[in-house]
């Protein structure tokens, strides 16, 4: 006899009622369907498998990339007097041994368990001998190389399923997009699963995208902020040096502090509770912040540079409005910022035409490094960056200062690499300079499917007038004309990607593409023309392209008259900004001891374990992070993969190699200083 869901709700979990969304979740995991489960963080997914495997009166295996997150929903279950055991690397061998017991007599409610606990020989085989009746993956876009935090380990999870069918499996993720959420099905093997894709929509965030060059992005904040409406604020900067110098040049305005993982734990935390308490009401951050921050009542989220991903660009939007009021986010950008991106990108990322040229001098014979640096005349940080990727894509062996041929399989990794990096940043780049409904693009990012992806009525595209810093213009004499000569081709022609109405509507380029662009983009809000995104498939890539088409019929005279041009702030002169970014300079003084002594204990056991781990492969430390990165961790403490990866120097790669030791050091460091 199974007890109601709602009865289970109130009497176990003490919740008043469901969250939207919730309740379908919970019946179809409750009947015993297959369930892929996307929505945002924070809106309670962990109940969505939780409910139901109480429900079914068995017990519930839960698959959990991280020792922390583990260890977080373990204490929650237990507090509210379930019968919880949780088997990964962390815990005595005894304890585990008793886990299996306990598991095998069936006392368990839930068990938690790493991923690479499957991999051990007779472990999925002593799990199928009491089958449990649910199995929930949690964060299972790690199950994806699509996805930002792959997971090797994750990607077995999908064999050993079979062994434990009839249970149902859940999947559970804040952020699939819909080829990671495929990914996930055909991996994990779901059979027709109930898919609930759903949440993403946020109906009180305004977003507004403003064009700006960075020289003038410093007065459009001041003007801003100044506002008290729109405090409490929090403004993401591209990195350290700028959120302090913001956070000072606000002060007049606003009480400001600067927030980054460059700041002593101390500082950071005193910080971050002012902030929530309202004795400070302008946060400037980089993406250091916000991880588990849940302030309800902040009414701005500005970036004044373009994130490298529409993920990151949600996660940070999202903690505006939490109270559910009015609320704005307000990206400044401009083309500078794609620059910046690439400039970043390239560096990182070096052309694999120059790891072919060294890979091809590489020998079976280890050589020096310096010899090779020499034939091959190239800067030196570019070399020892592509000898870095070559050796984290194992196309080459490093020992010491010799180097030498690994396998040719780094090609293939490396590229594809490469290719998810810059598809995230262009996916960014589209989403700020599409003209459409800004909340409907994002919903669509994600696959929502529970959503009618319906403009949202607020955002720059939907209300322009509302803006608060864009400002808009009437269309210029020229422009009119400019206006009618595209109109009038797209009545003859229909719809047209929107490449080719340029050639026919411009055919001498008298007018840039850009400005070509920002006309498209007008008649667009102005609803006179509509914009659709479609891609095409070539050498076995996705061009994504657009289509125009007329939606009115033909607007006469005045309603041309009437459309509103984006003021662009960068530039009034009408030429387009061109002037040279500035970069950052890494200027951190790494022999300096921290100011915190507990950092400086992280970075210490850090550098032993590096050693260790250096001697182990027979690399140079440096070859497995380097101080920089190690300084990074220490000062940044992060608790969880992805304040992990948020870290300058930790990859994908190296959070997967060393994630779950890195983290361990932070956390007994941690706890062993708050002791
Ligand atoms: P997610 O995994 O989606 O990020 P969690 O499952 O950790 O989110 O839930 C976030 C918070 O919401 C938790 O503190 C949880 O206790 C709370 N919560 C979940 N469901 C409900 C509910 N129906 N009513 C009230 N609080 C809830
Ligand atoms: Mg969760």
């Amino acid at each position: 006899m199974t007890q109601p869901l709602h009865d289970i709700l109130q009497k176990t979990f003490g919740f008043q009622s469901f969250r939207p969304n919730q309740e379908p979740v919970c019946h179809a995991a409750a009947e015993g369907r297959d369930v892929l489960l996307v929505m945002p963080t924070g809106s309670g997914k962990s109940l969505c498998y939780q409910l139901p495997g109480l429900a079914r009166q068995g017990t519930t295996l839960v698959i959990s990339p991280l020792i922390a997150l583990m260890e977080d929903q373990v204490a929650k279950l237990e507090s509210l007097g379930l019968a919880v055991a949780r088997i990964h690397s962390g815990r005595e061998r005894l304890a585990s041994r008793q886990a299996c017991f306990d598991y095998l007599e069936g006392k368990l409610q839930f068990l938690f368990i790493a991923p690479e606990r499957l991999s051990v020989t007779g472990f999925p085989e002593m799990l199928a001998k009491r089958k449990p009746v649910l199995v929930a993956v949690d964060e299972a876009h790690c199950i994806s190389q699509w996805g930002h935090d792959f997971r090797p380990d994750y990607r077995m999870i999908g064999q050993y399923l079979p062994l434990l069918r009839p249970a149902a499996v859940m999947a559970l993720t804040a952020t699939a997009t819909p080829s990671v959420q495929g990914d996930i099905e055909r991996q994990l093997g779901l059979i027709k699963p109930a898919r609930f894709i759903q949440g993403f929509r946020r109906e009180n965030i305004a977003v507004e995208v403003v064009e700006a060059a960075p020289s003038e992005r410093l007065e459009l904040l001041r003007e801003l902020i100044a506002d008290p409406k729109r405090r409490p604020a929090i403004i993401y900067a591209l990195n350290r040096k700028q959120t302090e110098s913001l956070a000072v040049d606000l002060s007049d305005l606003a009480k400001p502090a600067a927030y980054h993982a460059g700041l002593s734990t101390a500082l950071r935390s005193s910080v971050q509770d002012d902030f929530l308490a309202g004795k400070l009401d302008v946060m400037v951050a980089t993406i250091a912040f916000g991880m588990g921050i849940d302030k309800p009542d902040v009414r701005t989220v500005v970036h004044v540079a373009l994130p490298g991903s529409v993920e990151r660009y949600y996660q940070e939007i999202g903690r505006a409005g939490r109270d559910g009021a009015p609320s704005r986010a307000i990206l400044m950008q401009s083309y500078s910022d794609r620059r910046t991106h690439d400039f970043f990108f390239e560096q990182d990322y070096p052309d694999v035409a120059i790891l072919d040229e060294i890979f091809k001098r590489l020998k079976e014979d280890p050589i020096s490094k310096e010899e090779l640096l020499e034939k091959l005349r190239l800067d030196v940080d570019v070399f020892e960056k592509a000898v870095d990727r070559l050796w984290t894509y194992g196309g080459a062996l490093v020992e010491y200062d010799q180097i030498k041929r690994g396998s040719t399989r780094w090609r293939d990794g490396y590229l594809f690499q490469c290719d998810q990096k810059s598809a995230q940043i262009e996916a960014m780049i589209q989403l700020a300079q599409n003209h459409q409904c800004r909340m409907a693009m994002l919903v669509r990012h994600f696959g929502d499917l529970s959503d009618s992806r319906s403009p949202c009525g607020i955002c720059d595209y939907c209300a322009p007038l509302e803006c608060e810093v864009q400002r808009f213009r009437a269309a210029s004499v020229r422009e009119q004309n400019q206006l009618r000569r595209i109109v009038k081709t797209l009545h003859s022609a229909g719809s047209r990607a929107t490449g080719k109405l340029y050639a026919d509507v411009f055919p001498t380029q008298e007018v840039p593409r850009r400005t070509f662009e920002d006309l498209l983009g007008s008649l667009a809000r102005a609803g006179v023309v509509q914009l659709q995104d479609a891609s095409f498939e070539k050498d076995g890539k996705e061009i994504p392209y657009r289509v125009a088409r007329l939606v009115k019929s033909k607007p006469d005279d005045s309603e041309l008259a009437a459309i509103l041009m984006k003021e662009e702030v960068a530039t009034a002169d009408g030429s387009r900004a061109r002037k040279k970014k500035e970069f950052p300079k890494a200027s951190a003084a790494l022999d300096t001891k921290l100011e915190d002594p507990a950092s400086q204990k992280i970075e210490d056991e850090l550098k032993a374990w590096r050693t260790a781990k250096a001697k182990e492969r027979g690399v140079p430390p440096y070859c497995v992070l380097s101080n920089q990165t190690l300084r990074n961790v220490a000062v940044a403490r992060p608790g969880a993969d992805q304040d992990l990866l948020a870290i300058p120097g930790i990859g994908p790669t190296i959070a997967r190699t060393y994630g779950t030791e890195i983290l361990q050091i932070v956390k007994n460091g941690s706890t062993s200083a708050d002791a």
